[in-house]
């Protein structure tokens, strides 16, 4: 037997954009707990905006958990939050909102910037440094500073020891500006992995005295780059029967829900999608081979000999998003396309 330190982790219900929030309980297994181990346990909403002050009880449900490689026998454990009965999903739970769907791929394409001081890593006290342009997957210490790598790879080596699939990291446009992207199959975990990233890296940060900005424009309107995070995405049925019928119907729907997407892709999105900087305008929908210009981007893969297979890029929710609303919105708007199996049979 061994004493293992569980941090569990959950979202809190502050809006528009949630914050991770953590405990530690200490419990006794053979061996590194499966998910099925895990107990329940609880937590004071009225401290997280999930409950009001007299009857303030909030459960904890473990959905995943990973290892923890900054701590001797911890464990990450990802959690949703569930009404007093254990089982109803709180109003905050976005997670429970996702389709189940073990067919249903997502890759995250996750910018930020890490901030010091109140401004980006490696910016002057006053002004500016110099311009973008060399930052872009820049090496040396004038392009990303002294510190900003050592962080980037120990996130790394933190996601891969906890199994996080962490797909590749660059330096971004801006200074200061960085990316990672996790990829996983099935409905909610590349979700849960990017939550738990960016717990990671969160608490990474701490010591360094860097906090990690996820505003989509933190330097507001400048040329100064914005910060994305690009949701690919494809389901079974788009990957092995995909057809350029289903796709502009597939896009339609897109277009048709443009404002329940706009609403979960993170706040101040217009300051980001100007239709400048690779961007499209926010409240116009637009698709295009190639095309990082539009709101969703169709890979050459995908349109390979008329084949209309594969996945999509979704270019516009933003670093603020929370990847459980934006994968939820993204599988009910492909719900609603008939696929040519349901509309024989209708
Ligand atoms: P770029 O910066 O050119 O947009 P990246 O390589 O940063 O491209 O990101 C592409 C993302 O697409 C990766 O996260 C990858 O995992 C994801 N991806 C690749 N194939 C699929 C697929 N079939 N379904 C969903 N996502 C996919
Ligand atoms: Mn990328
Ligand atoms: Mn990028
Ligand atoms: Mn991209």
């Amino acid at each position: 037997m061994a004493k293992y330190k569980l941090e569990y982790i959950w979202l809190d219900g502050y809006t528009p954009v949630p914050n991770l929030r953590g405990k530690t309980q200490i419990k006794e297994f053979e061996s590194f707990p499966t998910l099925e181990q895990l107990p329940l346990w609880g937590f004071d909403g009225s401290s997280t905006m999930q409950a009001e002050g007299r009857s303030s009880d909030c459960v904890l449900k473990p959905v995943a958990v990973y290892p923890d490689g900054a701590r001797t026998n911890g464990a990450l454990v990802m959690c949703e939050v569930m009404m007093p009965d254990g089982v109803t999903p709180h109003s905050t739970n976005k997670r429970a909102t996702i389709l189940d769907d073990a067919g249903a791929w997502f890759g995250f394409e996750h910018e930020y910037f890490m901030y010091k001081d109140g401004r980006p890593l490696g910016f002057p006290a006053a002004g500016y440094p110099a311009p973008q342009g060399p930052y872009y997957t820049g090496v040396g210490y004038s392009n990303v500073g002294s510190v900003a790598r050592e962080i980037v790879e120990k996130h790394l080596d933190l996601c891969l020891f906890a199994g996080i699939n962490h797909e590749g990291i660059n330096a971004e446009v801006a200074k200061g500006e960085w990316e990672f992207q996790i990829f996983g199959k099935g409905s909610k975990k590349a979700a849960d992995e990017m939550w738990m990233a960016r717990y990671l890296l969160q608490r990474l940060t701490e010591s360094y005295g860097i906090d990690i900005e996820y505003h989509c424009k933190p330097l507001g309107d400048t040329d100064w780059n914005g910060s994305g995070m690009h949701a690919n995405f494809s389901t079974e049925y788009m990957r092995t029967v995909g057809g350029k019928a289903y796709f502009e119907a597939m896009m339609k729907a897109f277009e048709k829900n443009l404002m329940d997407h706009i609403t979960v892709y993170g706040p101040d999105n217009d300051k980001r999608l100007t239709g400048k900087h690779e961007t499209a305008p926010w409240n116009k929908f637009s698709y295009g081979v190639a095309d990082r210009g539009a709101s969703v981007r169709v890979p050459h893969s995908f349109v390979k000999g008329d084949a209309y297979k594969g996945y999509l890029e979704d270019r516009r929710p933003n670093s603020q998003g929370d990847p459980y609303a934006i994968a939820s919105q993204i599988l009910k708007t492909i719900a609603e396309v008939p696929t040519a199996k349901a509309s024989a049979a209708a």
